[in-house]
C-alpha cells in the first residue's frame, strides 16, 4: 500500500494555503540594505502547498510510523528507554524557559541560571563529585571532554602518557573519544565472570598509562565488584579513572562514582534522567569531576555569587575551553531538573531498585528458554546469547525483527561484541509486571516458532511500515532529506 504521507502531499495545488500571514511590513529597500544580494532567493522555495488539516495529518502519520516509548515497551539495552513523564515536557515548554535567548543579559535570565546551577548541585550529590559542566550534548561528547581533561592534567605535570585502557565490553564511543583526544587504546580482557580481568590490567599498567575508561555497571549489566582494586591500581600507576556513566540508572541513590574512586564521569540526562531520546537527539551528557580536576572544566561555569544571584564565570585559565555553543542543550537540562525534583531523593532510589528488580525478573522468566551466559549479579540489564536459537536456524536479528511484529521495540542486538548473537535487554523501572510477563511470553513464543514456523521469523517484520532494510546501505548512503517532487497532478494544474 502506498504511504498515506505521500498521498497527502499529492494534494499540493499552487495557491492552496493553510495559513494567513499579514503582508510584509519591511520596505523593499530595507531588504536590499540589510540582506546581502547573494543570499536572497531567486525563486520561491519548492514547497508543497497544502491546507492545515493536510499538514497535521502528514505529521501525525509520520509520528506513528516509528516505535516510541509512548506506544509500547522499548527494552533497548544500554539506552535506558524509560518513560518520560509529561510534566517534564510541560515545564520545559513554559514561556520563561522556552522563550528566552542565550544572548540575553544575565539579569534577565536569573531563573534559567538557577536551574542550571541547581541541576549541577543535584548531579554532584548523585555522583559524589566536586564540580560539573552541563555543556556536552551527549554522553559521547562528555567522554571526549573528560579525556581532554585527563590530557590537560597530565600535560600540566609535563607527564606525556600514551595509553588509555578500555575493557573489551566497552561501548564504541569509548575508543572513539580516546582516539579523538589524541591517546592510544589498550584493550583489557574480561574474566570468566564478565568483569575486568585484574591480572591482565596489572600486566599492562606502567608509566605510559594515562588512565582507564570503565562502564559501571558494565555493558553486560554486571557490577564491576573489584572496582576499588581497579581504581587504586590505576591511581598508583599515575593514571586517572573515567566512569562511563551511561548505566547510572543502576546506581543512583545506592552508590556514587566518587566513592568508587573515579575521577571523572559523564551522566546521560537523556537516559537516566528521563529526557526523550532515540531520534538522534538533542541530548545532554554533563560531566562531573573531582576537586583537583575542576579547574579544567569547560568555560563558562555558572556561579552563585555572594548576594545569591547567578552569573557566568569565563575567567579560568586552565579550562579546556568551550565545547558547545552557548550553554548546552538548555531545554533538556530543564527536563532533567524537573524529573529529579519530582522524584525526590527517595523516589530516585526507588527508581534504581525497580530498574534492577525488573531486569532480574525478566531474566528469570527467560533463562530456561535463552542462554544468558553472565547472569550472576545482574543489575539493570542482561545479555542473552542466542546461540541455541542460531543452531536451530534463527539468528538474533530474526528474533529482534519478530518482536517488532509483536508490537515491541527490539532490544539491542550484536552488542556487546564479545558475545555471539547478543540480545541486550533493559526493561527499565517504568514497566509493569504485566508488560514484562507479556514480553517474556512473546520471546518464548518466538523460540517455539523456530520449530513450527521458522519462515514467519525469517520474513519478519510484516506489520511495520517498512520491512527488512538494507542496513549497511542505509548507513553508508543515508537519504534523510525529504524532497518535494512535482507530480503529474501538479503539472496539469500548472
Ligand atoms: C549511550 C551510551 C554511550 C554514549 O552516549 P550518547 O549520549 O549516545 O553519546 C556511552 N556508553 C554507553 C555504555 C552507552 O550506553
Amino acid at each position: 500500500m502506498e504511504s498515506k504521507t505521500n498521498i497527502i502531499f499529492r494534494e499540493s495545488i499552487p495557491g492552496k494555503s493553510g495559513a494567513s500571514v499579514p503582508p510584509c511590513d519591511v520596505p523593499e529597500h530595507a531588504l536590499s540594505e540589510f540582506i546581502p544580494n547573494h543570499v536572497l532567493r531567486e525563486s520561491p522555495p519548492n514547497l508543497p502547498e497544502v491546507t492545515e488539516p493536510e499538514v497535521v495529518r502528514h505529521f501525525v502519520n509520520l509520528s506513528v510510523k516509528n516505535h516510541h516509548v509512548d506506544r509500547d515497551f522499548y527494552p533497548l539495552g544500554s539506552c535506558t528507554m524509560k518513560y518520560n513523564p509529561k510534566i517534564n515536557e510541560k515545564i520545559a515548554s513554559l514561556d520563561g524557559f522556552a522563550g528566552i535567548h542565550p544572548l540575553q543579559s544575565v539579569e534577565t535570565v536569573q531563573g534559567a541560571l538557577r536551574v542550571m546551577w541547581e541541576l549541577e548541585q543535584m548531579l554532584l550529590k548523585i555522583t559524589g563529585m566536586s564540580a560539573a559542566t552541563l555543556q556536552p550534548s551527549a554522553g559521547s561528547q562528555g567522554e571526549f571532554v573528560g579525556i581532554l581533561i585527563m590530557k590537560k592534567y597530565h600535560d600540566e605535570r609535563n607527564d606525556s602518557r600514551k595509553y588509555i585502557f578500555i575493557p573489551e565490553t566497552a561501548h564504541g564511543t569509548n575508543p572513539a573519544s580516546v582516539i579523538l583526544a589524541g591517546y592510544q587504546i589498550k584493550k583489557i580482557k574480561s574474566d570468566s565472570r564478565g568483569r575486568v580481568d585484574l591480572a591482565h590490567l596489572k600486566q599492562n599498567l606502567d608509566q605510559h598509562t594515562a588512565g582507564m575508561m570503565l562502564t559501571q555497571p558494565n555493558t553486560l549489566g554486571l557490577f564491576e565488584d573489584q572496582i576499588l582494586d581497579i581504581t587504586s591500581l590505576v591511581h598508583e600507576a599515575g593514571g586517572l579513572m573515567y566512569m562511563d556513566g551511561a548505566n547510572l540508572n543502576a546506581l543512583v541513590g545506592i552508590t556514587k562514582p566518587a566513592d568508587m574512586g573515579f575521577d571523572i564521569t559523564h551522566i546521560n540526562l537523556h537516559k537516566t534522567f528521563s529526557t526523550p531520546h532515540g531520534g538522534g537527539g538533542p541530548g545532554a551528557g554533563p560531566i562531573a569531576v573531582t576537586e583537583q580536576l575542576a579547574k579544567y572544566l569547560p568555560i563558562p561555569v555558572v556561579v552563585k555569587k555572594r548576594d545569591e544571584s547567578f552569573d557566568w564565570d569565563y575567567d579560568r585559565s586552565a579550562s579546556v575551553g568551550r565545547v558547545h555553543s552557548y550553554f548546552g542543550n538548555f531545554s533538556i537540562l530543564v527536563r532533567a531538573w524537573a524529573y529529579i525534583l519530582s522524584m525526590g531523593e527517595q523516589g530516585l532510589k526507588e527508581m534504581t531498585k525497580n530498574a534492577i528488580l525488573n531486569a532480574n525478573y525478566l531474566k528469570y522468566l527467560l533463562k530456561d528458554t535463552y542462554h544468558i551466559p553472565f547472569s550472576e549479579g545482574t543489575m539493570h540489564e542482561f545479555v542473552i546469547s542466542a546461540v541455541d536459537q542460531k543452531k536451530r536456524g534463527i539468528r538474533a536479528l530474526d528474533i529482534a525483527k519478530s518482536l517488532l511484529d509483536n508490537g515491541y521495540h527490539a532490544p539491542t542486538v550484536y552488542f556487546p561484541i564479545n558475545l555471539p548473537e547478543a540480545i541486550m535487554v533493559e526493561p527499565t523501572e517504568s514497566e509493569t509486571k504485566n508488560t514484562l510477563d507479556e514480553f517474556a511470553q512473546s520471546m518464548i513464543d518466538i523460540d517455539s516458532l523456530i520449530d513450527t514456523d521458522p519462515e514467519s521469523l525469517t520474513q519478519a517484520p510484516i506489520t511495520t511500515p517498512v520491512r527488512r532494510l538494507d542496513e549497511t546501505k542505509a548507513n553508508r548512503e543515508p537519504d534523510i532529506r525529504w524532497k518535494f517532487q512535482k507530480t503529474d497532478n501538479l503539472k496539469e494544474v500548472n
